[in-house]
């Protein structure tokens, strides 16, 4: 009896994870535009695009004026926050492969979480970072830059994935041929998930890092489909690389300073 309720349990998970929201077909019913007065069939005006439902203001038109103003009226920001934490990997699919209605755009919501953050840290500031000062003056610059920027760092960061990325993953069974352009919305994703939780654990960086590595690894999983061994050592290659193109940043600045 127990276990069956849990299997439904799992099982209406599962669906949910693969397909988070269904449509509701408009009816026959017309209506007409409160905006243009057009009289049409649907959820959205044809001539003006203003939705159905559109009457006096009420109290959650107030909410919606205030949202605008972070580019959050509708809920989807903060939903598309929860699907990116219990299915990354088919959230992101669901994004590169055409379903853009059913999530926020995602640059924009790295930036808005930062203003968030900024705006929290006004409030209860973290703790003073450490200087880098090593006498290499490109190379301080950058990462004294980086460190007060930490959503750019993370993209810049996922970014250092891409390329490892397209050449490990491209055959992929889930999502094959996956294109640059593609690649760089995964890392997208992944840097909001890392600044999320380095904004979360300010204290503690080695907690950022296994979360952000253990969702880097749901991530591909869910999305490209190879086994959990096969998608393993593709990520560990990945990374990798991506140490190397790190290693090269670092020699440059290096000798840039040095010049
Ligand atoms: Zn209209």
């Amino acid at each position: 009896m127990k276990q069956g309720f849990f299997r439904d349990k799992w099982q209406s998970f599962r669906a949910w994870q693969e397909q988070p929201i269904t449509y509701q077909r408009p009816g026959k019913t017309k209506h007409v535009c409160k905006n243009c007065g057009h009289r049409f069939q649907g959820n959205y005006c044809p001539v003006c695009s203003q939705p159905v439902g559109q009457g006096r203001i009420t109290w959650i038109t107030m909410w919606q004026g205030f949202g605008q103003l972070w580019g959050i009226e509708s809920r989807s920001a903060i939903y598309t926050l929860w699907q990116l934490l219990w299915r990354p990997g088919y959230l992101v699919r669901d994004f590169i492969s055409g379903k853009r209605q059913v999530s926020y755009p995602p640059v924009k919501l790295l930036f808005i979480v930062a203003a968030v953050v900024a705006l929290i840290q006004y409030f209860f500031p973290a703790p003073e970072r450490e200087i880098s000062n090593s006498g290499y003056y490109y190379l301080d610059f950058a990462i004294n830059w980086l460190d007060n920027h930490e959503n750019i760092n993370a993209l810049l960061t996922g970014c250092l994935f891409i390329l490892p990325t397209w050449i490990l993953f491209r055959k992929a069974p889930r999502y094959p041929n996956h294109t640059i352009p593609e690649g760089f919305f995964i890392q997208v994703y992944l840097a909001l998930l890392s600044f999320i939780f380095s904004s979360i654990f300010v204290e503690s960086h080695a907690i950022s890092v296994v979360l952000t590595a253990g969702y880097t690894y749901a991530t591909y999983k869910q999305l490209f489909g190879y086994s959990y061994w096969g998608t393993f050592w593709r990520l560990m290659i990945c990374s990798a690389l991506s140490i190397v193109i790190i290693i090269l940043l670092i020699i440059t600045g290096i000798l840039l300073s040095g010049m």
